[in-house]
């Protein structure tokens, strides 16, 4: 049996009304790269039919050959970049899915992850439905094509009240594209315009890239349909508290996009300063941890005093694998990514900036690289709370027991990667920072406190949905 895999840290970009609607969903791609870089694919719609072109791989590999997009005609398109873990990534789960049904055909690009969708699909199944993917987003089309409503707006309701969870949605069939964002709304979405096409991407940097405006970002719980008859909202669903998931701010979406109201590198520049207020050291220099760890620690320099540096540089050309020397290099994996700037550390007091720990890995190989670089003292600071809990709405975080957080104590953790002193922001000083006011953003990750159930399920379905391989 296949259990349905959780979708995890994807981006969703669509165009409607563009004569090159596949190109710049190209392009919107290449822009939402960092929310995964897996696979990535594009559908479009010529008025009559959809077409599409999708693989394994990075944007500008999977469509390197401009031949490609002879193949995608259409005023419009939707297309997708996902990272899932390492067994669940086979071409079959590639996005955006696209069937053909009774109704003609339709596709679909999902980011988030819908915690019902075992119990959905052992349903589904037992009433003699097929599935041809372990994708959570399946479950969608399956309730789609089931539903005995005429509209698509009708259809694509009634399909979603029987989902729980994270969705960010765009729908693509021959006339229409539909834009949905879940009730709670964790993961960002926003609709921009560029000439007389709409716009629809996970961030706003997509927008900026193809010269789009952004009008606003979708609401939690909205419909958006965009056909020839122009653009209309919906909200067809309960109501409930928005709850924006905050680790969007903290580590995953780019600083230059502007989500849930705000700039991200502004948000990440004052949880550096917030972080320097409530951890005081005496230091002679603070480098980040590049690239995450960059607003923050400029956040920090300037509240503190203490002067930033670039102490660490990053190799941006590295691909996805490489291959070992057969003699051991120690810690070569964060060396190929990172190497320090001898003359900036040696002898310094260095506070090093990131904005997480998961399980301690990268940090341990970070504070020994910048002790050999001839460090006199080395201060972990950490932009966020300890990250005691994984997440189940679509950010890739290992399982509880993985979280060096949900069983160490902070000295344990400064133990652990060696250094001299480890500090995390607290909780309030987090939502201080983020200008949190009546925002009741979802915290899961550092909390505990999960704002949408996910049902308890067989021991199996578990491994299944919420396990990596
Ligand atoms: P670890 O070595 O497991 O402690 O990972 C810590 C590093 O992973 C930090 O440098 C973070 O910037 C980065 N990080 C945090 N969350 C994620 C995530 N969801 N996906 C990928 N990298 C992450």
């Amino acid at each position: 049996m296949n259990f349905v895999r959780p979708e995890e840290e994807c981006g969703i970009f669509g165009i409607y009304n563009h004569p090159e609607a596949s190109n710049l969903t190209y392009l919107g791609l290449y822009a939402l790269q960092h929310r995964g870089q897996e696979s990535c694919g594009i559908v479009s719609s010529d008025g009559m039919d959809l077409h599409t072109h999708k693989s394994m791989g990075l944007v500008a590999d999977v469509f390197e050959d401009e031949e490609i997009f002879h193949t995608l005609p259409g005023n419009s398109a939707i297309g997708h970049v996902r990272y899932s873990t390492t067994g669940s990534s086979v071409l079959k789960n590639v996005q955006p899915i696209m069937v053909d049904y009774s109704r003609g055909s339709i596709a679909v690009a999902h980011n988030g992850n819908i915690v019902n969708a075992q119990i959905i699909k052992d349903e589904l199944e037992a009433w003699g439905s097929i599935f041809q993917t372990t994708m959570d987003t399946e479950i969608i089309v399956h309730l789609l094509a089931m539903s005995k409503a005429n509209a698509l707006l009708d259809r694509i309701t009634e399909a979603l009240a029987r989902v729980e969870g994270a969705y960010c949605l765009l729908f693509l069939t021959e006339t229409q594209m539909v834009a949905v964002r879940d009730p709670n709304g964790f993961r960002p979405l926003c609709l921009g315009k560029r000439g007389d096409a709409y716009v629809v991407a996970s961030e706003s940097c997509a927008l900026d890239l193809i010269e789009a405006k952004f009008v606003r970002e979708i609401e939690p719980g909205e419909v958006v349909v965009i056909d020839k008859e122009g653009i209309n909202s919906f909200f067809p669903f309960k109501k409930v508290i928005p709850t924006p998931c905050i680790f969007e701010f903290i580590y995953f979406a780019r600083p230059d996009s502007y989500i849930f109201g705000k700039n991200v590198y502004m948000v990440r520049k004052e949880l550096g300063r917030q972080l320097a207020r409530e951890n005081k050291i005496d230091a002679d220099i603070v480098i980040p941890v590049p690239d995450s760890g960059v607003p923050a620690a400029l956040g920090y320099a300037q509240e503190s005093g203490i002067r930033f540096e670039f102490g660490l540089m990053r190799n941006h050309y590295i691909g996805r694998t490489f291959i070992e020397p057969q003699q051991a290099i120690r810690h070569f994996g964060v060396k190929i990514k990172l190497n320090p700037v001898q003359d900036i550390i040696k002898g310094k007091r260095v506070i090093v900036i990131d904005d997480s720990i998961v399980r301690g890995t990268t940090s341990r190989k970070i504070v020994k690289m910048i002790r050999s670089a001839g460090a006199a003292e080395v201060h972990t600071l950490i932009s966020a709370p300890p990250t005691d809990y994984p997440c189940y709405y679509g950010i890739d975080t290992p399982t509880r027991k993985e979280l060096i957080s949900s069983s160490h104590t902070v000295d344990e953790i400064r133990k652990y990667i060696t250094a001299d002193s480890l500090g995390y922001l607290s909780v309030d000083g987090m939502l201080q920072a983020v200008g949190a006011g009546n925002t009741n953003f979802c915290k899961a990750c550092f909390s505990g406190s999960y704002p949408v159930e996910f049902p308890i399920l067989s021991p199996e379905a578990q491994l299944g949905i919420f396990n990596k391989e």
